[in-house]
């Protein structure tokens, strides 16, 4: 099973691409069931690939009662989406294997919050915007890998209906504004730059660790440029997908200049004063520690 099939932009390493190049839309019928007792039954995670969207893993973290620090050590590694070091995640697989680390005997571990790779295979979706075209569209296709014997099953349903069995919804809705900002920075091509570290360190905290994101946006620093209102505030602090989708709005302010978030007019004065006191203060703390240093008997 592997996610990255559904990005055009990262070829399939196999000799022969399990992707049936037809181009399905919501209405197009497809034959396919998967079902405890198939024969096949657990084949397609014994080879993964997954990358994790900022979604996922907030469902995942939440099953595994984990923080979203702990998930992306222990659940999960980086890679680079691109050649500027955009940052995405992948599931990690179980020790010395590539089975994933929530196969059972029994099936999907984390079943009812599985990722959205896994609950689209086996068909595969993209996202593409033609050229002469402002908005992006939404296509399908379907993965046909020999070991899956659900692609024999007798059953056609549209795509629309397998989305809607699989609940694969939510996953793409609250996902739709971060995959925005993987399309359009793929789309600008060279001519935007490389973005600097600062803006990965943002993208990968705002993307995927959200408990930060949380005490990133609680802290002085963030009050001191941005205007949002209490109530709306709270819920960002209690509503998880609500914060999600704030942070992929905030990422598009700071990486695209696309305004969503008020900004306070004198934000600019204000952040230059707290970091001339973090200055001060650092500057303070380093004449004190050469006095000690100086003062420490031979
Ligand atoms: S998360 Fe579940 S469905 Fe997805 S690869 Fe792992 S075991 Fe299979
Ligand atoms: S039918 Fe396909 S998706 Fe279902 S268990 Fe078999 S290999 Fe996996």
């Amino acid at each position: 099973m592997s996610q990255d099939f559904n990005d055009p932009n990262i070829k399939d390493p196999r000799p022969s691409s399990p992707v049936v190049p037809v181009r399905l839309g919501l209405d197009d019928k497809i034959q396919f069931r998967c079902r405890p007792g198939i024969a096949c039954f657990n084949k397609c995670c014994q080879n993964i690939n997954i990358m994790l969207t900022p979604y996922d893993i907030l469902r995942l973290k939440n099953r595994l009662n984990v923080t979203s620090a702990e998930f992306l050590e222990n659940y999960a590694t980086s890679f680079e989406m691109d050649a500027h070091g955009m940052p995405g995640i992948r599931m990690k697989t179980k020790p010395g294997s590539s089975e994933c680390q929530f196969l059972t005997p029994e099936g999907c571990g984390v079943y009812e919050d599985r990722p959205a790779a896994c609950r689209y295979y086996a068909l595969g979706a993209t996202t593409m915007r033609a050229k002469e075209s402002p908005t992006p569209e939404d296509f399908y296709f379907v993965v046909k890998e020999d070991h899956c014997l659900g692609h024999f099953e007798p059953r056609a349903l549209t795509v629309r209906e397998y989305r809607q069995e699989q609940g694969i919804e939510p996953y793409d809705e609250f996902t739709k504004e971060w995959r925005d900002i993987i399309l359009k920075k793929r789309s600008s091509g060279p001519t935007v730059g490389a973005p600097s570290q600062k803006s990965m360190d943002l993208f990968y905290l705002a993307s995927y660790d959200l408990d930060n994101f949380r005490v990133f946006i609680a802290s002085p620093f963030f009050h001191d440029v941005y205007d949002i209102e209490p109530a709306y505030f709270q819920k960002l602090l209690t509503d998880e997908v609500e914060l999600l989708q704030f942070a992929a709005r905030y990422l598009k302010q700071v990486l695209y200049g696309e305004k969503f978030i008020s900004e306070k007019p004198d934000a600019i004065e204000k952040r230059k004063k707290r970091r001339e006191e973090i200055s001060a203060k650092q500057r303070e703390q380093m004449r004190k520690d050469m006095e000690k240093e100086i003062d420490a008997p031979e």
